[in-house]
């Protein structure tokens, strides 16, 4: 992917130079110079601002996390490009249907985290939380995707989960989200993870929707390193890695060859009236 010197979306929360801590603030001095260390260690992501708010708001913080490597700060541009390219493409399409694209955070997080989902770890993987409209990663994920689930890597297989979970940001804006959880009362649980699968599918066909609008930035191996991430983050892969923590992206994703499918009719077609995953997944 051609990224370096492309715009970098200042929608990135970088928590990564924070830990998200199992004991509770109270450390009183020693808390806030450890926080303020986090602050300005190097790190670009956080403000004062929103570290003041973390104290303020009485969250848990207190031990500090390792400071970001050069590699770290390089994934974290990356991440800001990526979200950037999301923010303009949806902006446009959704223009294009007469709406308007409401521009979602992108939390980088280490070992766990607070949303308005729940409690997370980096064990429960890349997640959307439709509760405060973020997109929660840690980057260790991909890691583990090549070295567990054996997926190519590279920089595209980041970018695919990425346009993955900002698919289900684009499903919430266009209420398919609610209209889906409103289907799901009531059924089986069959039939319940059958509208679960079809909303995946949905996220991954927006991922190559999205791909589609961003052919000129590709390499050669981008879309092979997005098809063998898809391949590699089938129900199985990720569900086996789940502990009891609440992440809504948790549910059933569809088969590796259901997600290598959509993901590609959306890089070919480029249509957003495309994605009928709800009609065809019976
Ligand atoms: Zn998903």
């Amino acid at each position: 992917m051609k990224w370096l010197g492309r715009r970098q979306s200042d929608n990135v929360e970088d928590r990564r130079g924070v830990s998200g801590g199992k004991v509770a603030l109270g450390g009183g001095v020693i808390g806030i110079i450890i926080l303020l260390l986090n602050v300005f260690g190097g790190e670009t992501g956080q403000t004062v601002g929103s570290a003041l708010e973390q104290l303020q708001g009485g969250q848990q913080q207190t031990e500090a996390a390792a400071p970001l490597s050069k590699e770290d700060e390089e994934m974290g541009n990356f991440v800001r490009v990526i979200l950037a390219d999301n923010e303009d493409i949806w902006s446009k399409i959704f223009e294009e249907h007469g709406m308007t694209y409401k521009k979602p955070k992108l939390v980088l997080f280490r070992g766990s985290v607070q949303t308005a989902c729940g409690g997370a770890s980096s064990a429960s993987g890349p997640f959307y939380c439709p509760g405060d409209q973020k997109v929660y990663m840690d980057l260790g994920f991909f890691e583990e995707l090549k070295t567990k689930f054996g997926a190519k890597g590279g920089d595209f297989a980041i970018a695919y989960v990425i346009a993955h979970e900002i698919g289900h940001h684009v499903q919430t804006l266009l209420g398919t989200s609610a209209k889906m959880r409103q289907a799901q009362q009531g059924k089986s649980e069959t039939e319940a993870n059958k509208l679960s699968v079809a909303l995946e599918l949905q996220a991954d066909f927006y991922a190559g929707v999205w791909t589609h609008y961003n052919q000129k930035n590709l390499d050669t191996d981008d879309i092979d390193e997005a098809l063998s991430a898809a391949n590699a983050v089938g129900d199985d892969a990720i569900q086996s890695k789940m502990s009891d923590q609440v992440v809504p992206d948790s549910f059933t994703h569809g088969s590796s060859e259901q997600r290598m499918y959509w993901f590609k009719k959306g890089f070919k077609t480029g249509d957003i009236e495309q994605g009928t995953t709800f009609e065809e997944i019976r």
